[in-house]
């Protein structure tokens, strides 16, 4: 009912609006032809009579700059006293000129004025320099649920405003996102928001690449977007590390989403399959979303998912000496400090284990650390493992380890007042309690959703051979012209 209401009041704004502009049209038109007969009478004002009628309806703007070219040749004619016209039909059509001009200015504070956010800065701040009264803002944020959006703005965020000289709120226009924006709108006499979503479009594009000295690079020259090459690394960051495992004439394919509003290209989608040559090994990725969770993650063509699951506890532990905080007071510092990870108590000598697929990054001594080894995992996770007793003397800095592997055992060296395992984890180098923090989920593609995926799949994969063999036969064709 209320929505119904809503649409209604809207709509006769639209119309009231709509007869504004009837009256203006209807004005300018009587303007126009009572001018017309002034400026045709001289040869100069007669190019500018004709294009005047040729012009289809201009907008607000033009039709202001026609209307001060008209008085401008009205004085024109009027200095060199070439006017067909009596003075008093001369005053007449001056007073329809002015009239017009009146009305225009009168109506025309329907013009949007945009505002972009300072940091430090709030709406508040906002509303003075837009001159605008402050009790308007409290109207403004009990103008509708939609409004919330507003409690969250940002720096170079941008606000449009609709105010009257009053600095009473008519409208406020603010982009959410590429696909949405919010607008408040006073319509009989209420401020109403409501949030509005934009035709988006989604286009397929693909692109691929041959690396001569690195992904980025390589990925650049083919023209992707710095998005897309982050999510590829992402996507096969558990298998490949981009750092270092890259060898010359590795190559990719990658289809991907390309995000269209109105034509114009607005941003990169999601990636939709890939294929990465690592030293001749080939990995593919396929992305999938769970009709049930409607989760989309990226597969391999067999349903295993891309990405490794971690262990929760990377010992086992007798307890939990000391949990994360960001302020404890530390036993052997007698200070507080915050403590960014979890202790395990075990006994000494008990085997740590890698909390999942990894590298080893760091292997040695770091201050009241004492022993120290650092695992990487993906692009985005990095665990921690301290005080440790000894390591695993087959592992070195560089050394694959699988998730579980012993990867040093429990010990009491740097500042530690008994054996145990401080654990660090970190997502995108920020430590998180790994007590809580989400971790990846690594499940395959369910059973019973099997059939679905591969039916879904099979076309795109087919589409991502297509673009390969495609990109193969023209390096093949380079080279052998070169
Ligand atoms: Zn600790």
């Amino acid at each position: 009912m209320s929505l119904i209401n809503k649409d209604f009041r809207l709509n006769q704004h639209k119309n009231q609006q709509r007869g504004y502009l009837r009256i203006r049209w209807a004005l300018l038109a009587i303007t126009f032809a009572g001018i017309t007969a002034v400026i045709a009478s001289t040869n100069s004002g007669h190019n500018k009579a004709e294009e005047i009628t040729t012009n289809t309806l201009p907008t607000f703007e033009t039709a202001k700059l026609t209307l001060d070219k008209l008085s401008e040749d009205l004085k024109e004619s009027r200095a060199r006293n070439s006017f067909a016209l009596s003075l008093p039909q001369l005053q007449a059509q001056q007073k329809l000129l002015d009239d017009a001009n009146n009305r225009i200015t009168n109506q025309s504070p329907r013009q949007w004025r945009e505002f972009q956010v300072k940091s430090g800065d709030s709406l508040a701040h906002l509303f003075k320099r837009a001159k605008i009264k402050p009790q308007q803002l409290d109207e403004l944020m009990k103008s509708g649920k939609a409004v919330k959006t507003l409690r969250r703005i940002f720096p170079k965020d941008i606000i449009r405003v609709l105010s009257g000289t009053n600095g009473i709120l008519q409208a406020l226009r603010y982009d959410i996102d590429h696909k949405s924006y919010l607008m408040v709108e006073r319509t009989s006499g209420v401020l109403v928001a409501k949030t509005y979503n934009h035709q988006i479009e989604t286009r397929q594009a693909h692109a691929s690449g041959v690396i001569n000295s690195s992904l980025f690079l390589a990925a650049q020259e083919a023209g992707i977007s710095q998005n897309i090459i982050m999510e590829l690394a992402n996507i096969f960051g558990w298998d490949i590390d981009f750092a270092l495992d890259i060898r010359k004439g590795d190559n990719f394919t990658v289809l991907y989403e390309e995000l269209f509003r109105n034509g114009e290209k607005i941003s990169d989608g999601n990636i939709l399959a890939a294929e990465f040559t690592n030293n001749r090994k080939i990995y593919r990725a396929v992305r999938y979303t769970n009709p049930q969770t409607n989760r989309s993650e990226y597969f391999t063509p067999d349903g295993k998912s891309m990405r490794k699951a971690f262990l929760r506890t990377p010992v086992n532990f007798t307890r939990i000496s000391s949990r994360f905080t960001t302020s404890r007071y530390h036993p052997v510092l007698h200070k507080f400090r915050s403590h960014k990870g979890v202790d395990y108590a075990a006994k000494r000598g008990t085997p740590i284990h890698s909390a999942g697929d990894g590298k080893i990054i760091f292997k040695g001594r770091k201050g009241g650390y004492g022993r120290v080894m650092i695992v990487q995992h993906g692009t985005k996770y990095t665990t921690l493992y301290a005080h440790l007793k000894t390591y695993n003397r087959k592992l070195r800095i560089g050394s694959k380890v699988k998730q579980g592997q012993t990867i040093a055992y429990v010990g009491s060296s740097g500042l530690a007042t008994g054996p145990h395992l401080h654990y660090e984890f970190r997502v995108n180098g920020v430590h998180r309690n790994p007590l809580t923090v989400k971790l990846p989920i690594s499940s395959p593609v369910p059973k019973r959703y099997m059939t679905d995926f591969e039916l879904t799949t099979s076309p795109v994969f087919a589409q991502l051979d297509l673009v390969t063999r495609a990109q193969q036969i023209a390096l093949v064709d380079t080279t052998t012209t070169q």
